[in-house]
């Protein structure tokens, strides 16, 4: 069984396939709780229900969409994540499978798309002392990062939200040199369309300089973080 916010479909909105025409199936519940968390009805105050594998497959189906997102919440703490993205690739869908890379599951993807999450991240001790503890004991497991890198196809996404955050990137690269400099985006911290637009250039120009991709968040751009878009 498989706790799911919402399945739907839209366009990828971040990183290598921006703008591909997609089947989102949004898994509920988080190991972590960052404070700027752009889907909080799937960690700080989750909502879903338990479905099967075969009723996620078969609203999948009715989509007609090749390219399939299994997100989150952190889809990894699901084993059912396991089969589902077996099964999925077995009819033909391309796989992306996106995590905060803190768990590792054996899940069958054409690309594994990993948002590390930097200490940016952590939500401060008054909004919640024991989940400001835990977030920050738990976002980093290198060990979890090599697994998930060694598939073929992966990419590393990481929230920007001031100038530092550029250096923070680089200092948690120097722990894994095989990493491609060419799969790691840049990506605005952003839940308006305000807020993208004001962190575009900068964040552009910096991934730019150092060697990184950039991507804008189209969802947020075209329906400013409404759900099911
Ligand atoms: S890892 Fe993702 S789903 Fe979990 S709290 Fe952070 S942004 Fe939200």
């Amino acid at each position: 069984m498989l706790q799911i916010a919402e399945i739907y479909k839209s366009i990828q909105g971040e990183g290598e396939f921006t703008g591909t025409s997609s089947v989102f199936v949004r898994t509920t519940g988080c190991n972590l709780r960052c404070w700027f968390c752009d889907t909080p009805f799937t960690s700080w105050e989750p909502e879903g229900e338990q479905q099967s594998i075969d009723h996620v497959l078969s609203q999948v189906a009715e989509l007609e969409v090749e390219h399939v997102v299994v997100t989150g919440g952190e889809p990894l703490l699901l084993p059912d994540i396991v089969p589902l993205t077996a099964e999925l690739r077995s009819r033909g869908h391309f796989v992306t499978l996106e995590t905060a890379g803190t768990v590792f599951r054996a899940a069958t993807t054409d690309l594994m798309s990993i948002s590390p999450k930097l200490a940016n991240s952590t939500p401060g001790v008054d909004r919640s002392p024991a989940w400001s503890k835990r977030h920050e004991e738990l976002r980093h497991r290198p060990v979890v990062i090599r697994s998930l890198i060694a598939e073929p196809r992966y990419q590393l996404k990481f929230v920007i939200d001031v100038p530092t955050d550029v250096a923070q990137v680089e200092e948690w690269l120097v722990e894994f040199p095989e990493i491609d400099r060419g799969r790691v985006w840049l990506m605005p911290q952003a839940t308006t369309r305000e807020e993208l637009s004001a962190k575009t250039d900068w964040i552009e120009a910096a991934a730019m300089e150092n060697g990184f991709q950039f991507t804008s968040r189209l969802h947020i751009e075209q329906y400013g973080n409404a759900r099911g878009y």
